[in-house]
């Protein structure tokens, strides 16, 4: 993938430049979810990811790392909740 800033080539699975260190993940302002600093809109819920890019956007790299740790804590979150007990108390107490 070719970097955003300096235009350098870098392996496709780098997360930062190798050239100028510049990320190529960011965070979704809304849902906090992890994508390609080229992305234009949250992968998860659409949320524009262009209100937040600029010059001052720069993700360090162990809040980068942060970000993917912590997104496969969300993944396992939502298998939790897919777990939810199903409150059917379908024998009413009779009198
Ligand atoms: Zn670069
Ligand atoms: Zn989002």
């Amino acid at each position: 993938m070719k970097c955003p800033r300096c235009q350098h080539e870098n392996p496709p699975t780098a997360k930062f430049c190798v050239e100028c260190a510049a990320p190529f993940v960011q965070a979704c302002a809304r849902c906090g979810t992890a994508m390609p600093a080229t992305a234009k809109f949250c992968p998860e819920c659409a949320h524009p990811a262009g209100a937040a890019a600029g010059p001052a956007t720069r993700t360090p790299r162990h809040l980068a790392e942060r970000i993917l740790g912590s997104r496969a804590a969300i993944e396992g979150e939502l298998l939790l909740r897919q777990e939810q007990p199903a409150i059917a108390d379908g024998a009413a107490p009779l009198r």
